[in-house]
């Protein structure tokens, strides 16, 4: 099987737009109902008694500097002392939870995210590791997945070298966009030599893993500024390019006012610049695994991807089916078992509630098994770009094709237009269709698909 997309201008055309970032299901949007500590602790309890995998992911939500491109819900300022404060009732959560559960459980997936994780000074980021170490099993085996996200304006040589000492095997550099003129209408300066230097530095210190993300479709980017980019970036080798289209939301994310939306390049230039960069990708021996990322032949998870054993959860791609996640951190979202559920967003509550030695308030969803049938769904595309309809039928016990009757005939005007191939024992995504699978999701998303079966119905007249 070939994982190099093709293209195709018309499916660009149609479906670009309908596609989104957001690959979880269900997606935080939705988590509105409040959970409480009781039965947190329970799901806790519950993973613990199944043996299921465990991931920990840890929010870290200060940042020095606002980018308008920004999605995540942050805390911008300058007094670096607030990270102190922070960390104490950080602490105090983790050492909560892993009361509940049982610490001896090996954790496969640990990440650092933000925010910006190195807004914590080493001694700092040093401190917390040694509380996740002290009350959870985190390993030195270099084979599970400790990773982090980098900010090439906030990290040197010397915090790279704390960072794998203290146990991290994968870095994700935030490199953005290299233009001048890009990186001034989106407020965030930083040169090629800047992220240059942290991956000679992941290379020396044998970090496995780097990966490097990207953006397109940024104001005043033009279609030969991101080529541009992307064959700077391209040079330094990365394991991963994760290659993201922007989306301006200055409702949903007030930072991106200060974006002026005529400076945003028109429909024909983010065609050309995603056309453009999945040949580059291509042609330099990236296979395209999912969502925006591309991996080289001999990365781990285009190995994995092969194997059809790759998955994706709320932090990554993995190879750890039913892995369940505990969220630490302001706003940072859990999923266990039934369970799914988001820290609160109100600092001054969270630290409040940790240092009086509670859990965070959270709200969340406990799936029905609806929601797990099309999870299976969304996640066989993401990440096979095919569904298997006997493997969701042997494991959800139902007709697969009598449960998406609503959505069949739109799954067959997607075949006609050359998005997908559809059978009676299968769904794939063609190869043009591939770089446009999130589109497809959309029909199975329960939460908002009136919305988007309307806007295809719109788009396609029927
Ligand atoms: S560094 Fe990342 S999280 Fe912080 S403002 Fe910029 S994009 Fe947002």
């Amino acid at each position: 099987m070939t994982n190099s997309p093709g293209w195709s201008s018309q499916l660009f055309n149609t479906y670009h737009r309908l596609d989104k970032q957001d690959s979880s299901y269900p997606s935080s949007d939705h988590f509105q109902q409040p959970i409480s500590a009781f039965e947190r602790f329970s799901a806790l309890r519950d993973s613990d008694k199944a043996q299921r995998s465990l991931a920990l992911s840890v929010n870290i939500p200060f940042c020095a500097n606002a980018c308008y491109y920004c999605t995540a819900k942050n805390i911008v300022t300058k007094d670096r002392s607030r990270s102190s404060a922070y960390l104490q009732s950080l602490e105090q959560e983790i050492r909560l939870v892993a009361q509940q559960i049982n610490t001896h459980q090996q954790i496969k997936q640990l990440h650092f995210g933000g925010g910006t994780p190195t807004f914590l000074n080493p001694a700092e980021l040093r401190q917390l590791m040694d509380c996740l170490k002290d009350n959870f099993n985190i390993v030195s085996d270099n084979f599970s997945q400790y990773s982090i996200d980098i900010d090439p304006r906030e990290t040197d040589w010397s915090t790279m070298g704390m960072l794998r000492d203290i146990g991290f095997n994968r870095v994700n550099i935030e490199a953005v966009g290299l233009d001048p003129t890009v990186q001034r209408a989106i407020n965030r300066l930083q040169s090629i030599e800047q992220t240059q230097t942290l991956v000679e530095a992941a290379r020396t210190l044998q970090f496995r893993t780097v990966n490097i993300s990207l953006m397109y479709g940024l104001p005043k980017q033009t279609p030969q500024a991101f080529a541009q980019t992307l064959a700077d970036i391209l040079n330094l080798g990365a394991d991963r390019i994760i290659v993201q289209g922007f989306q301006h939301q200055p409702n949903k994310h007030p930072i991106q006012k200060r974006i002026n939306a005529q400076d945003l390049p028109c429909s024909a230039d983010i065609e050309q610049m995603l056309h453009n960069a999945q040949q580059q990708l291509s042609d330099a021996g990236y296979h395209y695994i999912g969502m925006g990322h591309f991996a080289l032949a001999d990365d781990e998870f285009a190995f994995v991807q092969e194997q059809d054993v790759l998955q994706y959860n709320l932090q990554d791609h993995g190879a750890f089916p039913n892995c369940d996640i505990i969220g630490f951190g302001l706003s940072a979202i859990s999923h266990l078992g039934h369970l799914y559920y988001q820290n609160t967003h109100d600092v001054n509550a969270y630290k409040m509630a940790c240092n009086n030695q509670q859990l965070p308030a959270a709200q969340g969803l406990f799936c029905k098994s609806d929601d797990h049938i099309r999870r299976s769904i969304i996640q066989a595309l993401t990440c096979q770009f095919r569904v298997d309809f006997a493997r969701i039928e042997q494991r959800h016990k139902i007709n697969l094709k009598e449960y998406l009757r609503e959505q069949w005939p739109l799954l067959e005007h997607m075949q006609h237009d050359g998005l997908l191939t559809l059978t009676e024992h299968s769904l794939q995504m063609t190869p043009s269709g591939r770089l446009f699978t999130l589109a497809v999701c959309q029909l199975f998303d329960q939460y908002c698909a009136h919305d988007k079966a309307a806007e295809y119905a719109i788009t396609h007249a029927i």
